[in-house]
């Protein structure tokens, strides 16, 4: 996209930030309920545009555009709620906060879940009364431009929601720009600093969301069986390109072997395949070059000690179809055991109990998720209190929930997105005192 054609977007964004943050919220509301209904009626034509241009199997494109209907419900919903003002006593006659929207927001997104990212920082945005200009990544244009439609369609007015094709190189452009008021990134770590560098330069607060190395801890009283299945489940989900996805499993000594036999067994027995097929469970990697990296950290892994107990590489078949790996012995301080592995390669780790647990599982320069399965309630209160992430799920997989604020610590960002939490990011918080 030309310089002439992104002046014209800036240039829409901000003159219907004016008309938009005065429209009504019901009338906001309205918009996301159509966008909403939008997504739920056309969810399998707009999950095959996914599947296509990134990869993912088609039950969870469908899966991934019923959730984002879901978030604009949500806010839709909520979003009065949200933003009435919150009154406080004081001296004044008359004090309270009131939340104001900012203005045009760059959102600059990744590939893996190319609606969802997307819808979760817009819902909340579009509700605000901010306008919203994306720059999605760039092997995923058509996902970007059905989101916009889909907004167009649903009456948002134009200006309000915009898709910028434009390039990485081009973003720190629009950062410096005096109408993008604030940025939001998903993405990875050398996005994160560039992005947040540029934005810091002038003064734009920004919302990152970086990679992650989840942990999944299973403990002595876990049900073995029926968590080794969900722990393939966690490593597997979106062909094992989430930021969320378990990467790092760590097992109590007196159930290592069996967890480990049983998880061996059942991540051999993927179906890795074509992921328009229904009874596919793991489709090909999104590009050829995440295949590369990907094989690249296995092989450093290996040449560092690591044993592979099943996969270990791309598979004959024409395409990136990476087998289901996963690695064992890999030692403590190599490169690759601080790294996030961006596809279904898992490493499993032995340890003593819950202490040692709690000091694997924080030593990662990442923290975004992490899960935990133990039937022991002084456990879980045990892992609650000491994990280093921005969630802990007890029993459960880790996932993002619109009623919930999802973001990391250390090197997977800051800020929060979804619930009221993450609305508020992109907003004036405004003390009013009436005397
Ligand atoms: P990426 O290379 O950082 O790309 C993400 C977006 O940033 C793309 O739109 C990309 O544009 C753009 N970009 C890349 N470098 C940039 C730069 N220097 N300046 C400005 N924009 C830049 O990440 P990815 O490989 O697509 O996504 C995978 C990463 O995202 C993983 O680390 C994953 O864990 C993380 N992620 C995090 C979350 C979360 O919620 N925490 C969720 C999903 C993914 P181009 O495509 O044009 O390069």
């Amino acid at each position: 996209m030309s310089g002439p054609a992104i002046e014209e977007k800036l240039r829409a964004a901000q003159s219907a930030f004016h008309l938009w943050k005065s429209t009504p919220i019901l009338v906001r509301s309205a918009a996301l309920f159509a966008t909403a209904a939008i997504l739920e009626t056309e969810k399998r034509k707009l999950g095959e545009i996914l599947t296509l241009e990134m990869g993912k199997t088609i039950g969870s494109a469908v899966a991934e555009v019923e959730k984002c209907a879901l978030g604009c419900r949500y806010y839709a919903e909520h979003g009065e709620e949200f933003l009435a003002p919150r009154p406080v006593a004081t001296g004044a006659s008359k004090s309270f906060v009131q939340y104001r929207p900012l203005g045009p927001i760059l959102a600059v997104m990744p590939w893996n879940f190319p609606f969802w990212q997307v819808f979760r920082f817009a819902a909340p945005a579009l509700m605000a009364g901010n306008t919203a200009l994306l720059k999605h990544s760039s092997n995923v244009p058509q996902c970007a431009l059905a989101i916009e439609d889909i907004f167009r369609r649903a009456g948002v007015p134009a200006g309000v929601f915009q898709t910028l094709l434009v390039e990485a190189g081009q973003v720190e452009g629009l950062l410096k720009d005096d109408r993008i008021v604030a940025a939001t990134l998903t993405g990875s770590e050398a996005a994160g600093r560039s992005i947040a560098g540029i934005a810091g330069s002038q003064i734009k607060k920004t919302v990152l969301e970086l990679g992650g190395s989840d942990p999944f801890i299973v403990m002595p009283s876990a049900d073995l069986e029926q968590t080794a299945g969900l722990a393939v489940k966690a490593r597997t989900i979106n062909n094992g390109q989430s930021c969320i996805a378990a990467k790092r499993f760590i097992v109590a000594g007196g159930i290592y072997e069996e967890f480990e036999r049983s998880f061996i067994q059942k991540m051999a027995a993927l179906r890795v395949g074509d992921p328009m097929l229904e009874s596919t469970d793991v489709g090909p990697l999104a590009t050829e070059q995440i295949l590369k990296d990907l094989q690249k950290q296995v092989d450093m892994a290996v040449a560092d000690g690591a044993i592979v107990r099943t996969g270990g590489g791309k598979l004959p078949d024409p395409g990136n179809y990476y087998a289901p790996t996963v690695l064992t012995s890999v030692r403590v301080g190599s490169p690759v055991y601080y790294e996030e592995m961006f596809g279904p390669v898992a490493m499993l780790f032995r340890v003593a109990d819950a202490a040692e647990a709690v000091r694997v599982a924080n030593d990662s320069p990442f923290g975004l998720g992490s899960s935990v399965w133990t039937k022991d309630e002084e456990e879980q209160e045990y892992f609650v209190q000491n994990l280093e992430a921005g969630s802990v799920f007890v029993n459960a997989m880790v996932a993002s929930d619109p009623r919930l604020p999802f973001g990391g610590v250390k090197q997977s960002g800051y800020g929060r997105e979804l619930a009221d939490v993450g609305m508020r990011e992109f907003m004036n918080i405004q003390t009013v005192w009436v005397k």
